[in-house]
């Protein structure tokens, strides 16, 4: 028998209303019952029937770590529902790829998780989103699918690698180099490489057991010309937790900005290198100097280290 499918909303573009047809509009106004009503396609998309939940409703430029956690703790429990074949996330665009990799990191490859949004408001001349929404449970309901995964604009993209990369076109995200995971073309999907569904979540201990407290501070810092590394200084000095800088080429570092880091780190902060540039994988050198993010995105990898910073708090023997 068809299994449901849930959609949480939590607001952004696709929820956002403004006059018809005009430029400015306001994100996160329409409930997620409301975004349902304006695509009765759903209905055949998802034969075992749909679960509506409101989880939040925020222009995702302001999401936050307690709304994540609220987030996280929801798709766990649906899915642990034998009734919940899979789950659709509605979400702005702007931090689309953070929410992908901390479900990514927290959930893993169990059931499907698809993060779907839109580039234009749900009042505009001709919405993405009724499209974009109708493509996610598509996914979401198909047997194939696994772990989290972003549709828009008809292309599938997968957690570690979805990005923002346009500000303004309706087929924003990028793949970069892995390319996309499939498409979702005249209500059929049509996969690139299938999910691999291994199950395990990096997180997943941690998942159930989040503690109910800010999560640690983790900042990101960006190697450029002319840096001097004082803006390192002051974060020490504010109690950072973690530093990620986003470093030029293969992770190199401005030398001024890499003593500062060491300064940083000898006070017990933790420093991770991902690269700044948009394409390929950064290879650490031998004996390098800081642990580098895995190839992560400066924005990933800072959520990386905040959950590993949480989980190495709740090891035996943390203080
Ligand atoms: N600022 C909006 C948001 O991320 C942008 C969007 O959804 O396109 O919620």
């Amino acid at each position: 028998m068809a299994k449901k499918i849930a959609i949480l909303g939590t607001g952004g573009t696709i929820a956002g209303v403004g006059p018809a047809g005009g430029a400015g509009y306001t994100a996160a106004q329409l409930g997620v019952e409301q975004l349902v009503a304006q695509v009765p396609a759903l209905a055949r998309a998802a034969p075992g029937g749909l679960l509506l939940e409101q989880v939040a409703q925020v222009d995702s430029k302001d999401m936050t770590t307690v709304l994540w956690q609220r987030l996280a703790q929801r798709c766990l429990a649906l899915m642990g529902d034998p009734q919940v074949g899979g789950i659709v996330v509605t979400h702005g665009t702007d931090t689309l790829e953070e929410t992908a990799w901390v479900l990514h990191e927290l959930l893993g490859q169990g059931k499907p998780v698809v993060l779907t949004c839109a580039m234009r408001p749900a009042t505009a001349l001709a919405p993405d989103g009724p499209q974009n929404l109708l493509d996610a449970v598509t996914l979401a309901a198909h047997p194939l699918a696994r772990g989290v995964l972003a549709v828009v604009a008809g292309v599938v993209h997968g957690a570690r690698e979805v990005t923002k990369a346009h500000p303004l076109r309706l087929d924003a995200f990028a793949s970069n180099d892995a390319g996309p995971v499939g498409w979702v073309e005249l209500g059929a999907v049509r996969w690139a490489r299938v999910p691999a569904g291994d199950g395990t979540a990096r997180h997943a201990a941690l998942a159930a057991r989040l503690p109910d407290a800010p999560w640690p501070r983790v900042e990101i810092v960006l190697s450029h010309a002319g840096a001097d590394g004082a803006v390192v200084d002051w974060m020490v000095a504010g109690g950072v937790r973690g530093i990620v800088v986003a470093a030029t080429g293969n992770g190199t570092l401005h030398e001024a900005l890499a003593q500062a880091l060491e300064r940083a780190q000898a006070a017990g902060v933790a420093v991770r290198v991902a690269t700044r540039c948009p394409l390929g994988r950064m290879q650490a050198p031998d004996g390098a100097r800081w642990r580098d993010a895995r190839g992560l995105s400066p924005v990933k990898a800072r959520i990386s280290l905040m959950l590993e910073l949480m989980e190495a708090a709740r090891a035996p023997g943390a203080a």
